[in-house]
């Protein structure tokens, strides 16, 4: 009796999930401790204690105001979300990058995945297209469908993981509503230089011109801040007038369940009125009605707060090390939590299944729209970073390397 639309979402059941439920079996089987399961993106630093404070701090002092009659922190509030905590967000990024945004620019959202839905219902007629990197997180397939649009593929440099910018070109068209750009990258790793973004820019304006359209560049920027060696944050704003910007606190505060971020429309973006007041719309009527209350409050409390770094940086070099030594090609991660491993088969999804036999859970780089690799979440304890190196070259050892 299911929809015809969700028969062919079950069908193309997310990857990542699958694998995440097989690794729960698995470790029922066999003990957590000896399954070494990469597969989900779940961050494994807790959130900061202030988080958690704050939380506590803002349930007492709704507590003791207890006024009968008002719901205070409970209550409803405008579709945008609290005019203090957005004003407090917008002060924090023009601080950190010289922007100039008022509460006004901002809309607090479900998280980055209701960000962009509220984007795309605002901006996307059936049949509209939407230019992706790959490889890309492969939910914007489903959030492009919701709204009957598609998903059009940009082909990477295999190398270096920049996107190919003559293939850009070459994809717009006058139905190209918007281009998602995640950096750093879910599941490469990689950070796109300034560079390719002033390059992107470039293409971007010139096609706009040549089309008579507005391109939106839509910047999904859950790991902002994971970013190592010396990498700076960047916020992307700058390098062409019609980004919009999509942020969630899922991986910076380490709070994927409480589901809360937002999105950034700039005054100078195109139609920029029009766009905050459908976003607005949008978040109520797709029924997310305003991001949860108390947690939007808790985060506008822990802005300079930031996770920890340094702990995901440890996995990431002893995994880069560790894997490049038994002969694995790996892209080398800038910043996310991710690791982009080359498959010694051309069929990726063998390498999976039989990483499965040594208990190693990677996810194939098809669920990204980019076959021949997998992607490892190092987002799990030092302890199975270190423990499946030995399954990793038993793995190695299968495939001669
Ligand atoms: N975009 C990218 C690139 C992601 O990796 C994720 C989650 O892993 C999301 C969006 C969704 O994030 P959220 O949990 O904030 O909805």
């Amino acid at each position: 009796m299911v929809s015809k639309r969700i028969q062919k979402a079950l069908e193309g059941n997310s990857a990542i999930r699958a694998m995440f439920n097989e690794g729960r079996e698995m470790a029922a089987k066999y003990g957590e401790e000896n399954v070494f399961d990469f597969s989900l993106g779940n961050p494994a630093t807790p959130a900061p204690k202030a988080l958690n404070d704050a939380i506590r701090d803002l349930l007492d002092e709704a507590d003791a105001k207890g006024a009968a009659g008002s719901l205070g922190i409970h209550g409803y509030m405008a579709n945008a979300g609290y005019e203090e905590v957005r004003q407090a967000i917008a002060e924090n990024l023009n601080e950190r990058f010289g922007t100039k945004f008022t509460a006004h620019n901002l809309v607090m959202t479900v998280g980055a995945a209701g960000g962009l839905n509220i984007i795309f219902k605002t901006i996307l007629d059936p049949d509209d297209e939407v230019i992706v990197f790959a490889p890309f997180f492969g939910e914007y397939r489903q959030y492009a469908a919701n709204f009957d649009a598609k998903i059009v593929i940009v082909q990477p440099n295999l190398e270096t993981f920049q996107p190919d910018l003559a293939d850009l070109e070459s994809k717009i068209t006058a139905r190209t509503k918007a281009l998602i750009v995640n950096t750093p990258n879910n599941p490469t790793g990689v950070i796109y230089k300034p560079q390719t973004m002033e390059q992107i820019g470039a293409i971007l304006e010139k096609k706009q011109a040549e089309f008579g359209t507005d391109i939106y560049l839509i910047s999904d920027e859950p790991y902002r801040e994971l970013v190592y060696d010396g990498n700076k944050e960047d916020f992307l704003t700058k390098y062409y007038r019609n980004t919009l910007v999509g942020y969630s606190f899922s991986k910076s505060l380490s709070l994927p369940g409480e589901r809360i971020g937002y999105v950034v429309v700039p005054d100078e973006a195109a139609d920029a009125e029009e766009l905050i007041r459908g976003i607005e719309i949008s978040n109520r009527t797709l029924g997310f009605v305003n991001a949860p209350s108390l947690i939007q409050k808790a985060v506008a409390r822990c802005l300079a707060e930031k996770t920890d770094v340094a702990f995901y940086d440890e996995n990431r070099s002893r995994l880069y090390e560790g894997l490049t030594k038994l002969g694995f090609t790996c892209i080398k991660p800038e910043g996310a939590f991710y690791l982009w491993v080359k498959s010694p088969v051309e069929n990726e999804e063998e390498f999976v299944n039989e990483g499965k036999k040594f208990n190693l859970l990677m996810v194939k780089g098809s669920a990204f729209g980019c076959p021949g690799f997998v992607r490892l979440a190092y987002c799990v304890s030092h302890e199975t970073v270190e423990h499946s190196l030995p399954a990793f070259a038993k793995l190695a050892a299968v495939y001669g390397l």
